[in-house]
């Protein structure tokens, strides 16, 4: 059911490749990770040795070199096979802030480590329990002491922390109070985990099993060098990745829908109840019809978005866009199938219980409906700013 990466021999190849992988990898294996709130390091491990999490890392620094059009398949394909791919997304998410603002001196550490898969750049830590969505206004601050930052606050939300060696964090090196556009003041920095002294990790549970904490920092010290791109200009790298990351999320929510809409339209197929299928029912029909028409329609925008994104166009209110639509496909697709199973849906041996939740998640983060509907309003429709 709507394959558009057909047209690509690399996509057709990922296609294949990541298909083959999840073979290994079958629902009874994602409903025990659920069960468990377990992380999937097998699955993860499988994805990195094929060289998939490497996707984006330039070949000189040896990884695929790939566009961010093909890694987006990876993922559509992930949660396409029924599984999820929040576990692993996250180096492909925050790759464009080291790519573009990263020190020769820091691509050269890290990258062609991170494109073995020795090193796992799997956490981002942008999210304050006092700021929220209004990220220029947090609080954790990295003050520079000789040839080191000094690390204190708190984040919330950061996930997959433990199982990663590398932590993206935003943190303010400029109070507010010394700063003359909410923008500046704040810095990026690539911290390494390893034997990091002072850093508290709290797991929080929440409905998803997607490993997420709260954490906190008491005089954490980091080199200097960690720094990305320049001090107090790092909410401009951050933004910079977003695009990116819109997009593949847009693909995530794709592959979710695929998912719903394979299973929902077999299994109405197959049920009878009146002597007569259930999907004979327009009740039961239209639902699925329409969910299909609006998975397709935002499938269109984040190829759009993919291809300009991929040649240097900008993209910003087509990522967007994708995120949006493609979000709020995957979730009308949820509900239909929900609906379509009937009390079966909330059986967790069908799965659609577990998808139903991991795709209620995107409405909220990475970033919020409400924040892309407020950056077309402003920034396409100039309308002034809400917030
Ligand atoms: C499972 C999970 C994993 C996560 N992983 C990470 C991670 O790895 N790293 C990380 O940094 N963060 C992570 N997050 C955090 C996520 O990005 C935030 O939850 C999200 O950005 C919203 O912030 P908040 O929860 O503080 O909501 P709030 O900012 O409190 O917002 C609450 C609601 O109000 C709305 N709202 C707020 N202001 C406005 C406005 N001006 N106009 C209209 N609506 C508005 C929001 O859209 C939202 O719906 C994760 C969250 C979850 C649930």
């Amino acid at each position: 059911m709507m394959n558009d990466h057909a047209t690509s021999e690399i996509r057709r190849d990922l296609v294949g490749l990541v298909e083959r992988i999840c073979a290994d990898y079958p629902d009874e294996y994602w409903r025990d990770m659920d069960v468990e709130r377990a992380y999937p390091g097998a699955f993860v491990d499988a994805l990195t040795k094929a060289g998939l999490l490497g996707a984006l890392v330039p070949e000189e620094y040896g990884g695929l070199g790939l566009g961010l059009g093909d890694a987006s398949v990876i993922l559509e394909e992930i949660n396409h096979h029924g599984g999820n791919a929040g576990p692993a997304h996250a180096q492909l998410y925050t790759m464009g802030a080291l790519l573009r603002h990263g020190s020769e001196q820091q691509k050269r550490r890290y990258l062609p480590h991170i494109a073995s898969g020795e090193l796992r750049l799997q956490a981002f830590g942008i999210t304050e329990p006092t700021a929220g969505t209004d990220t220029t206004n947090i609080r954790t601050s990295a003050v520079r002491r000789g040839d080191r930052y000094v690390v204190n606050g708190q984040k919330v939300f950061i996930s997959r922390v433990q199982h990663s060696d590398l932590l993206m964090l935003l943190a303010r090196t400029t109070p507010k109070d010394q700063i003359e556009k909410r923008s500046h003041g704040l810095s990026l920095f690539l911290v390494d985990l390893r034997g990091l002294q002072g850093v508290t990790v709290r797991p929080l549970r929440t409905m998803v099993n997607h490993e997420t904490n709260e954490l906190f920092f008491d005089d954490v010290e980091i080199p200097a060098d960690a720094l990305i791109g320049e001090e107090g200009e790092g909410l401009k790298c951050v933004l910079d990745g977003m695009n990116a990351e819109r997009i593949l999320i847009a693909a995530e929510c794709i592959g979710d829908g695929r998912w719903f809409l394979e299973r929902t339209t077999d299994y109405a197929r197959q049920r009878e109840v009146f002597d007569r299928p259930i999907g004979q029912n327009q009740g039961i029909q239209f639902p699925l019809a329409r969910a299909f028409v609006n998975v397709s329609s935002a499938n269109l925008m984040r190829w759009r978005a993919a291809d300009l994104f991929d040649t240097d166009q900008p993209c910003g209110a087509e990522a967007n866009m994708a995120k949006l639509l493609a979000a709020d496909a995957s979730w009308e697709t949820a509900n239909a199938a929900i609906q379509t199973h009937g009390g079966y849906g909330f059986a967790t041996e069908y799965d659609i219980e577990r998808k139903f939740r991991e795709t209620r998640l995107y409405q909220v983060a990475p970033v919020s409906t409400n924040l892309i509907l407020a950056y077309i309003g402003e920034h396409v429709l100039r309308l002034p700013r809400s917030f």
